[in-house]
């Protein structure tokens, strides 16, 4: 650990980041572009491994967040989302994007990281933070500490801030399980399927990766018997002969962004900071974007030797300005899950076939079409949903 003379435990960095997923990488990669002394802390053993991803990520992300993929981190380039109603009908929504090798993908952003500087240390678990007058000391499960003048959080769902330093109350999360598996037909589309007798509160997912392989999952609310529910989709689905080749899972929070993002020299990015879409659950967009929008307030304040609560209270209002509208995305999210699977078919009536292309006008006619023929699906918040599925595409950061 020690390094042309210098102890690398005992220096103080100018930014230390608690975990190597999508947030922290990003953040990590700008904040050594920016000649600041960075360290980026992880738990595991490897960058990227294991995956506990469905592995999309629209081309909007993309272009949004800085980024120039090589070809080897794409699997696939996709469409758009196709979500499929209880009764087989499918609405879409045009936006290309990638299925990633998401392994690769974070791998590739390491070595963007590392290039421009940054030290990596994994086998490294964060146990305690201690904020002492001008600087954060981490304490490691090794015993090991390091020092650093801000701290950015990026340890997603199991936040060590939000475990150790409690500064806001727990968000609710959602479980999700998913196989990787050969031999499944799929098209170009991401599909989604919005099948509440297999997924309350959430959805099941066909992803395709390569010629007759694809990402097969489910996210939602009710954690018993994950594996007979995606056991039963897949024969849903028709699939008779298929080979399950990984298996992965996870939390996902979904109650929006946590009420404090930042506190004194400390700011909280990614799933650690409950940036996820509500509607199709996904994070890695928030992420990255939230890694950048953290990373520009640390070099701020150190440029300008800035440590005030004003000067990292800019980071709430910045993702705030640049991330969809959440109570209009919870509330449209709240009416969904109460839909019976005949309600949900009744919307996706209503629904334009690609909803990309969902004019003011049509959005007026469809409104007085429902009050005429379907007054019940007013008073159960049909617009309200239809708005958030609006509000859930790329370019409001769904996916
Ligand atoms: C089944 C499933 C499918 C999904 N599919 C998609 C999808 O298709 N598209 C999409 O956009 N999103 C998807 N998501 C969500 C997506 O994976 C997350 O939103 C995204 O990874 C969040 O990135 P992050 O950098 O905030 O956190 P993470 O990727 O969770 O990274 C956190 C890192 O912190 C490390 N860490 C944690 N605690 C500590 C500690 N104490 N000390 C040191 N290191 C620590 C962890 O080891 C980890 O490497 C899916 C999630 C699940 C569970």
């Amino acid at each position: 650990m020690v390094k042309h003379g210098i102890d690398m435990r005992t220096m103080t960095y100018d930014v230390c980041i608690i975990g190597a997923g999508p947030g922290g990488l990003r953040a990590a990669w700008e904040c050594a572009q920016n000649s600041l002394a960075t360290i980026i802390l992880d738990k595991k053993k490897a960058v990227g491994l294991p995956v506990h991803c469905g592995e999309c990520l629209s081309a909007a992300a993309v272009q949004n967040t800085g980024l120039d993929l090589p070809a080897e981190v794409i699997a696939k380039r996709v469409r758009g989302v196709r979500l499929i109603f209880p009764d087989d009908s499918a609405r879409k929504i045009i936006e290309s994007g990638y299925v990633l090798n998401k392994d690769k993908f974070e791998q590739w952003l390491a070595h963007k990281a590392f290039q421009k500087g940054c030290l990596i240390r994994l086998n490294n678990e964060v146990c305690n933070l201690k904020c002492k007058d001008d600087r954060w000391e981490l304490g490691m499960r090794s015993g090991d500490c390091y020092c650093a003048k801000i701290v950015i959080d990026a340890s997603g769902v199991h936040s060590v801030v939000n475990k150790r330093l409690r500064l806001n109350s727990p968000y609710k999360t959602i479980v999700g399980l998913q196989y990787t598996v050969e031999g499944i037909d799929s098209d170009s589309w991401l599909d989604f399927y919005l099948w509440p007798h297999l997924a309350p509160d959430g959805y099941l997912w066909v992803i395709p990766k390569d010629k007759r392989c694809a990402n097969v999952g489910l996210i939602t609310s009710h954690p018993s018997g994950l594996k007979e529910k995606l056991n039963r989709f897949i024969s849903q689905l028709g699939v008779k002969k298929f080979r399950i080749t990984r298996t992965c899972g996870g939390r996902i929070p979904v109650s929006g962004p946590l009420a404090a993002t930042f506190a004194n020299r400390l700011l909280i990015i990614g799933d650690a900071a409950g940036f996820t879409s509500p509607i199709f659950k996904g994070g890695t967009h928030l992420a990255l974007k939230s890694g950048c929008l953290a990373a520009s307030v640390a070099i701020n304040a150190l440029k300008n030797n800035d440590f005030s609560s004003k000067s990292f209270s800019c980071y709430q209002s910045l993702w705030k300005q640049h991330f969809p509208n959440y109570d209009a995305l919870l509330k449209g999210r709240r009416f969904l899950n109460s839909f019976t699977e005949s309600q949900l078919n009744m919307l996706a009536r209503y629904m334009p076939d690609n909803v990309e292309t969902f004019s003011t006008i049509q959005k007026g006619r469809t409104g007085l079409a429902i009050l005429f023929t379907s007054p019940g699906l007013l008073m159960r918040g049909g617009p309200q949903v239809m708005k958030a599925f609006e509000l859930s595409r790329a370019r409001w950061y769904g996916w």
